[in-house]
């Protein structure tokens, strides 16, 4: 767990493609956003007693979109912290098992490290423990205290997150920094019209901290980086 900010955590380990997910602390309640790629949890829940705070304390979590490697301790999560579960209504029956992501070609693109996930993919394998989605976020909603944004491309219910006071982007796949800093990797982004609208919204936040799903945090010069990309894309 690494702190980027006052009350903003960085989770991740080497499962996944590099997956991060977000831990928030604000008004004393934790928000976590995204919830890795494996089976237990573990990760989040020892992040969580890392800070001296209780499972129960993760009051809601937010899911970025419905790929598996950012899904994966979602059902564990809801059970142990009775936490309210949001998504875009696009992704929310895929989070919910009654419907499966959209797969993508198979051909080698961009770099081999992601055949497997682009297999995986197209496979539908392994499935995520389904869980239901309690409540669905769009354009223009508040959670706590971070302002979302629909940013369709990657996938049609992609949501960005954007922590106002802390200048803390959180891009899910729309950006990633492994196996190196892209807009995202391509060969997943469904619909790039739509990608490369989104890329531009959120290079005008100007963000000084970008949590990206795939990869390590950007820290450094993070609003020219995802302007470059966004302009590049
Ligand atoms: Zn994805
Ligand atoms: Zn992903």
């Amino acid at each position: 767990m690494k702190e980027l900010a006052p009350g903003v955590y960085s989770l991740g380990h080497g499962k996944g493609g590099h997956v991060h997910a977000f831990l928030l602390e604000s008004g004393g309640e934790l928000l976590l956003v995204d919830t890795l790629f494996e089976g237990d949890a573990r990760l989040v829940l020892d992040a969580v007693r890392q800070l001296g705070r209780s499972p129960t304390e993760i009051k809601r979590i937010a899911i970025t979109h419905a790929h598996r490697s950012h899904l994966g301790g979602l059902a564990a999560l809801k059970r142990i912290t009775g936490a309210t579960v949001y998504a875009h209504r696009w992704e929310a029956d895929i989070v919910a098992g009654d419907r499966r992501a959209q797969a993508v070609s198979i051909v080698p693109h961009q770099s081999i490290k992601l055949i497997p996930f682009q297999l995986g993919l197209w496979l539908d394998r392994p499935r995520h423990t389904p869980c239901p989605v309690d409540e669905l976020l769009d354009e223009g909603d508040s959670l706590g205290p971070l302002q979302v944004m629909h940013s369709p491309g990657h996938s049609p219910g992609h949501l960005t997150f954007w922590w106002p006071e802390r200048r803390f982007l959180i891009a899910g796949d729309g950006i990633a920094t492994w196996p190196d800093l892209c807009a995202g990797w391509k060969v997943f982004n469904l619909n790039h019209v739509q990608h490369k609208a989104s890329l531009g919204r959120l290079a005008s936040f100007e963000p000084l901290t970008v949590g990206v799903g795939h990869g390590e945090p950007i820290v450094e010069d993070a609003a020219d980086r995802v302007r470059r990309l966004a302009e590049s894309y």
